[in-house]
């Protein structure tokens, strides 16, 4: 048995005119994050994550958003292809805990939904899972509500 750990950010710009896209989940606001995928920058924390535990580089390199099979895509598809490889790896989530950063919206009220939409698509108990949400003390682009972003860390276990 052998360990390994990975770490994930990202950020997108939040504009008019664009479904805004948290964990998977829709959040009711009045703008979206800017991305070539449905931009959901919680997702596409959680890929990085889990492809740098497993040395696989980043999600750039898997989905390029040059590549227009991705254009617009759910996010949710993308983990489901980093799971893919996650599930051939050997390796097994022990635990993955997620910071997402916003002044607006508030994720508070829809954390469990964001929780147990996550856990689902990795095949994990929500034991496993932890999200925390900041706001960025109004500093920034993040604390001028022109951006979302998000940090996730995973913890494996398995051969090797
Ligand atoms: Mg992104």
């Amino acid at each position: 048995m052998s360990g390994r750990i990975g770490i994930g950010y990202d950020i997108h710009r939040l504009v008019e005119g664009r479904k805004l896209f948290l964990g998977g989940i829709e959040f009711p606001y009045g703008k979206g994050c800017l991305g070539h995928s449905d931009g959901d920058p919680v997702l596409h924390a959680v890929c990085d994550a889990l492809l740098g535990a497993l040395g696989l580089g980043d999600i750039g390199e898997h989905f390029p958003d040059t590549d227009p099979r991705y254009k617009g895509i759910p996010s949710s598809r993308l983990v489901g292809e980093v799971k893919l490889l996650l599930d051939k790896s050997g390796y097994a989530i022990d635990n993955m805990d997620i910071i997402v950063i916003t002044e607006e919206p508030k994720i508070f009220p829809f954390k469990i939904e964001m929780k147990k939409k996550i856990c689902f698509l990795l095949g994990i108990e929500e034991s496993r899972l932890n999200i925390k949400a900041k706001t960025n003390e109004e500093l920034d682009a993040l604390g001028r509500r022109e951006a979302v972003a998000c940090w996730a860390g995973v913890s494996l276990s398995g051969r090797e």
